[in-house]
């Protein structure tokens, strides 16, 4: 199947030249014809198998060849909810990059920043509408935004805005969109919560499915080294001697995590930044920036940081722990071998996640590669059930020590200031 036979105009033929796209991708194959006949449709797919394209493009078609707005303001006329700001940025290079020849203007907006910018964008109309659902509600009830002119509405990555507790946000922009609409749902699976969902906002939809979540692309080449919690920034740097490793993406379960790999990188002067929750959208924008122009070689992430990180060709993929959602793990090594490119991923284990292992190899139906050769191996055991209660009463312990100690610190500067204020 080529671009041609999906009979998309020439614009948008000529943009995705000018991406060095060659053919469409499954999801696009499936999903485009029956968008560009204004079906509705239900798409399981996650990303990194190209479904950004699959509703951008019929979209700007859309938009492009069909009857002109009225005139005056520009009304919006396709709204697309997605959960995280990085994504909704993503989406937005995205239709600026299919609809670079054409005229359609889109925005993005998401909340973490002043709105200023994004209300005079709006002011100066837009076509397309890319939000995150916190920020799209806010701008509503200042009335900044009216969805009834919407023709065109994508829901993105719904098992993960329910995840987030997106659900009451989503019903509220539900009831502001017009009936008459095309609806276009995605979901990276689909538990019958989101399918009852999809009900609420689907007429009729064409169902479409790809690569689901339990079937890892089979141009990823898995590696796992069992080692102990103590040997791991070791065997990092170990791993990270190979030259050809030089665009990283490295998960880490937590965001103290992310900055402590960070720190330990920086000492043995390996480039490397931290994007979790705990940063700015700048500095996130700044990481990812310098990660792709191949600034730094390592990008560390949490899982929800990653969602929306977009990188062509990214080789290698870095579990710095197990995650114990073994669904994570096929999340996390999907960012690799993108577009049918060949993709590596490496596993760090340690004795307490050796039981991971074994649910994910159970959902991949596979075994993945153990490397036994290198110099840090596991050699301790995990903990028995008797020894792990003790440790999780005494981390507990130790939690409950450290919020006591900043709750009196905190009770001493509240006095502390008001009666400086009360002497002033
Ligand atoms: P997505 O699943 O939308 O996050 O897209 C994953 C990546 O695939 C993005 O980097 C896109 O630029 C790229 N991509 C999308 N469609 C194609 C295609 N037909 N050929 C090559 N790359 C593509």
């Amino acid at each position: 199947m080529t671009f041609e036979q999906l009979e998309l105009i020439a614009p948008i033929q000529q943009a995705l030249k000018d991406e060095n796209y060659v053919a469409p991708t499954p999801i696009q194959v499936q999903a485009i014809p029956y968008l560009l006949k204004g079906r509705d449709i239900l798409a399981s797919a996650q990303t990194g198998t190209g479904k950004t394209a699959a509703f951008a493009i019929p979209i700007l078609q859309h938009l492009v060849s069909g009857p002109p707005p009225p005139r005056g303001l520009r009304p919006i006329r396709a709204l697309i909810l997605t959960p995280t700001r990085e994504l909704a940025i993503q989406i937005g290079e995205s239709l600026n990059a299919y609809g670079r020849h054409t005229k359609i203007r889109n925005t993005v907006i998401f909340g973490g920043v002043n709105q200023n910018k994004q209300t005079q964008a709006l002011r100066r109309g837009v076509d397309i509408l890319v939000a995150t659902p916190g920020r799209l509600l806010d701008l509503m009830n200042q009335g900044f935004i009216h969805l009834d002119t919407i023709e065109y509405f994508v829901l993105d990555e719904a098992d993960r805005m329910l995840d987030m507790g997106f659900i009451h946000d989503i019903r509220k922009v539900l009831a502001e969109l017009p009936q008459q609409r095309q609806s276009l749902f995605f979901s990276a699976t689909m538990p019958d919560t989101i399918v009852s969902l999809s009900r609420k906002i689907l007429t009729d939809p064409v169902k479409v499915a790809v690569s689901p979540v339990s079937s890892t692309a089979e141009t990823i080449q898995q590696y796992l080294y069992l080692t102990n919690k103590s040997s791991k920034p070791e065997l990092l740097l170990h791993i990270l001697k190979d030259p050809e490793m030089d665009q990283v993406l490295l998960f880490s379960r937590t965001k103290h995590g992310a900055d402590r790999i960070c720190k330990n990188l920086h000492k043995k002067h390996i480039g490397a930044a931290a994007i979790h929750g705990n940063k700015s959208q700048n500095q996130r924008q700044k990481a990812l920036k310098d990660f792709k122009e191949g600034r730094i070689r390592v990008l560390v992430a949490t899982d929800i940081a990653s969602r929306g990180i977009d990188i062509d060709q990214l080789r290698y993929v870095v579990n710095y722990d197990i995650p114990n959602e073994p669904e994570t793990y096929v999340h996390r090594i999907g960012r690799s071998g993108r577009a049918g490119e060949e993709g590596i991923s490496i596993s760090l284990c340690e004795p307490e996640e050796n039981e991971y292992i074994q649910s994910i190899e159970k959902l991949i139906d596979q075994r993945i590669e153990r490397v036994e050769d290198h110099p840090y191996p596991q050699t301790d055991r995990p903990m028995t059930a008797e020894e792990k209660r003790t440790f999780e009463k005494e981390k507990a312990r130790k939690r409950q020590e450290y919020f006591d100690s900043r709750r009196k610190n905190k009770g001493n500067r509240d006095s502390g200031r008001g009666y400086k204020r009360n002497k002033r």
